[in-house]
């Protein structure tokens, strides 16, 4: 996939007015601040093309954007703590609405920050796409912010508390790049 012919190409704030899928799809997913824009902008080289907000929560749209024939999909963040509950009902519908859509679901990536237990809601998430049979990897972020030796205590803890497979969990982080290569290979891999 040649990511610098990334470009931005819809945002709806439902999801009856997205068209059907026209090509691989991979979609992003993850709670507020998780580091969501932060990491589609590394993987296409492409500082602020996907919005890093300011106002965490704000922007509760799904985001299109294509990069050499693939659809790469940014997905509202969830549990932003000032969100009234209308707002929390809106991205439920959403979301929901999104995953029930008959598409062409490459991969999901669902982001989750290495510093924490995953919250209850990053659990509701993983296990809606394992119990939907959604192929999905998960990105740990922000792995900068630990030692080394931190990084894999918090892998081996979070994989086993999501209960995911090895393969299907990888560190990273945008600030120092690391585990981008290995989550631009799944990528590709799920989209030939
Ligand atoms: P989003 O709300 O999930 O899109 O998260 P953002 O990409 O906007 O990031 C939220 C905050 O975390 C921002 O202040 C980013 O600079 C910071 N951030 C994101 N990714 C990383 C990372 O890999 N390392 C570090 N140290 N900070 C990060």
């Amino acid at each position: 996939i040649n990511y610098q012919l990334v470009h931005f190409v819809a945002s709806y704030g439902k999801a009856s007015q997205i068209p059907p899928s026209t090509c691989p799809e991979v979609s992003f997913v993850g709670r507020s601040n998780v580091g969501k824009s932060s990491i589609m902008n590394k993987i296409f080289n492409r500082k602020g093309l996907v919005k890093v907000s300011a106002t965490p929560g704000k922007t509760a749209n799904v985001n299109f954007f294509e990069a050499d024939g693939v659809h790469f999909i940014d997905l509202p963040g969830y549990g932003f703590a000032k969100r009234s509950k209308a707002e929390r009902d809106r991205w439920a519908k959403l979301i929901g609405d999104f995953f029930n859509l008959e598409r062409s679901f490459n991969l999901v990536v669902s982001l989750v920050d290495i510093r924490h237990d995953p919250s209850a809601l990053d659990h509701q998430m993983i296990e809606f796409l394992q119990e939907g049979g959604y192929p999905f990897v998960v990105a740990l972020t922000k792995a900068d912010k630990l030692s080394r030796s931190q990084q894999g205590r918090q892998l081996a803890t979070i994989r086993k508390q999501l209960d995911v497979a090895a393969d299907d969990i990888i560190v990273t982080s945008s600030e120092s790049g690391l585990g981008i290569d290995k989550l631009k290979a799944r990528i590709e891999q799920a989209c030939l």
